[in-house]
Order: C-alpha cells, then structure tokens, then sequence
C-alpha cells in the first residue's frame, strides 16, 4: 500500500524547513519536496544580518545548511522532486511529482518567489555569462572587474555592497532617482568608494559573442541611450538583476485564492480555503518577506496541520 504522509511541504527554502522541523518534531511524517535548490532565495544572499541570533559569519548558506541538518535529526525526509499538479479536495490530498506520485493528510505549499527578469533582449542568452542573479553563487566569477547591479531595492543594494568584495567598480542602475531600500542599507551604499549610481535609467539590451561585452542602457528622463562596453583588458562586464521577484504559485492558480499579483491568501494561522492545506513563505500574503517571517509562518503551518489531522483524522 502507498504510504501516506501526515504532512507533505513543499518547497524547501526557510519556510518550507522550519514547517519540516515543527511536523517532524511533532511525530508526524514529514516529506519535503523541492524541484530546484534546497534553501530557497536565501542561499543567494552572502550576508545575514537581520535573523535574530544570527552573527558573525552568518551566510545564507551556512544558515540554510543548520536548518537542514535540523530537519533530519528530527526525521523529517528531503527528496528533489517537481511537483506538476495537486490534487487537494479529497481528505488525502495527491501531488503529481515528475518522480512520483505522493499521498498526504495534509500539504503545507512553502514554494516561494523566483527573481523577476528584465525581460529584456540578450538577458536570457548571456544568464551564466555574464547575467546573474546570485551574488553568493557568481561573485567570484566577476574579481577585478565592472558590475552594474539592476534594481534599488534592498536586495540590489545589499547585494551590491558584497560584489564590492570582488569587483574593481559596482555601479547600481535604478529606474528612479531615489532608492526603495532600507535607508542603513542605502547609507553604507553611498560611502562606499567602489560603488556609482546611474539613475533613472534601465537595461535596454545586453550584447556580447559568448559572454557580456556590453549594455546598453536608457535613460528614462531624457530617453538617452547609452552603451557601456567593457575595458579591452577586461573583456566583460557582469550584469546582477535584483528587480523584485514573482510568487511560484501557478500550481494551485485556479485553486486558491491568489491576490491580483499572484501571492495566496491565507488566514493568521496559514489556512487556505481548503482543509487541511496551509501556506507558508514569501509565496503568501504578507507585509514582511524576511526569514524570520517565514520560519514563523512554517511553525504555524506545522502545528496547525497537527490539530487539523487530530481533528480530522484522529476523533
Ligand atoms: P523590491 O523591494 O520589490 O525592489 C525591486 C526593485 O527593483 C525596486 O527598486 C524597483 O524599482 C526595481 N524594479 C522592479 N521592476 C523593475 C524593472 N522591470 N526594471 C527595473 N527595475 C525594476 O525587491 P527586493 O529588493 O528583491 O526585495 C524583496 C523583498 O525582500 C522586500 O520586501 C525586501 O525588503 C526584502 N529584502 C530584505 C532584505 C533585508 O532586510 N536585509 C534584503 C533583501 C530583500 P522601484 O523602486 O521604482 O519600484
């Protein structure tokens, strides 16, 4: 006979471990499935400063690696698996993976955001040469040379800050003349000796033969348009897009309800429409994407799912 979990999460980024430790520790079986990396948009960043208790050294990564080793030890199980389809009305709900097909009382969606692209000519064809959207993965790729870091928001300029650590120049293109990120972030980015801003300005095109040689930009005030090609010596520029992300939401689109810019509704306590189908993350309504809200909202989920299956299954 299949077996059938107490609780399948998926997505296994903050949210999606913290609600796997609180179901496992709670004795239930917990699966958590994930179809592209296991930690979510926080193994992007180099830096985090703002988790409580989280200081010296603390990297995205090495955060997110606690929090797995946590989640076995309390036996709950990580598996790669893409989930194409849910199947959630019944009391045991059914996920389609591209690997198998999973049983559950209870589904805890924690699927996240993925970063928003430009959309722009050349940025999917130079993405790994030269594109990027990961200062963690690919700073290193970029030493001694010139960055342009799209966006004006808190990830742009935190991220631009650590690319400093590598790059001889980051220089931050904004379509506005004034930053959205938090005014500390944005006071050390106006210190710093490496860093310039082009305001008021976006990528119209990225070109290049194999790797990004130049970026031509617009200015949105004047409509000026302005290449940038990179120094002979250096034979590229690096190009770091942080404009916002989209919510990976599309499984349960005409299931649950989404907001208009495709983020779903819950309750206080993570619930759905649906019995016995919480939420979890930056993939739901909320004023605060952070890891600290989406460990909070994984709990919640977790304990929630626990008295739903007592409710449900156990009376
Ligand atoms: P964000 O706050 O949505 O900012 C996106 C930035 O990209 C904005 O400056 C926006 O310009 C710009 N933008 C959007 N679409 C664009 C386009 N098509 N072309 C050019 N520019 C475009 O995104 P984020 O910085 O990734 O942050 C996401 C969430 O995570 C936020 O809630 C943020 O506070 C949080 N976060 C927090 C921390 C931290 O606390 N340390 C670090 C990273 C992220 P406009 O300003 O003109 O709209």
């Amino acid at each position: 006979m299949e077996k059938i979990y107490d609780v399948i999460i998926v997505g296994a980024g903050p949210a999606g471990l913290s609600a796997g430790l609180y179901a496992a520790r709670g004795k239930m079986s917990t699966l958590i499935l994930e179809k592209e990396k296991i930690g979510g948009q926080i193994v992007t960043t180099e830096e985090v400063a703002n988790y409580p208790g989280s200081v010296l050294n603390a990297t995205g990564p090495s955060l997110v690696a606690r929090m797995i080793e946590q989640c076995n030890e309390f036996g709950a199980v990580i598996e790669k698996d893409a989930i194409n389809e849910v199947k959630l009305d019944g009391k045991i709900k059914e996920l389609v993976g591209e690997k198998a097909i999973y049983r559950t009382k209870t589904v805890i969606l924690a699927s996240g955001v993925s970063p928003r692209l430009m959309n722009v000519p050349g940025e999917k064809e130079f993405t790994g040469k030269g594109v990027s959207y990961c200062a963690t993965c690919d700073a290193d790729f970029f030493t001694d040379l010139e960055i342009f870091v799209i966006g004006g928001g808190d990830s742009a300029v935190e991220e631009a800050l650590h690319l400093t650590k590598f790059a001889r120049k980051v220089t931050i293109v904004h379509r506005r003349d004034e930053l959205r990120a938090a005014k500390s972030i944005q006071e050390k980015a106006f210190k710093h000796e490496k860093i310039d801003f082009i305001w008021c300005t976006t990528v119209k095109e990225i070109k290049g033969d194999g790797i990004v040689e130049s970026v031509v930009f617009e200015n949105l005030k004047t409509g000026e348009i302005m290449e940038h090609h990179a120094d002979e010596e250096d034979g590229m520029v690096g190009v770091f897009v942080f404009i916002g992300y989209i919510p990976q939401t599309s499984l349960v689109k005409d299931i649950l309800e989404l907001d208009r810019t495709g983020y779903i509704k819950t309750d206080d306590n993570m619930k759905t429409s649906i019995a016995g189908v919480f939420v979890a993350g930056d993939c739901r309504v909320k004023s605060l994407r952070q890891v600290v809200t989406a460990v909070s909202d994984g709990a919640i989920a977790a304990i929630q799912a626990e008295k739903y299956i007592v409710d449900a299954f156990e009376e």
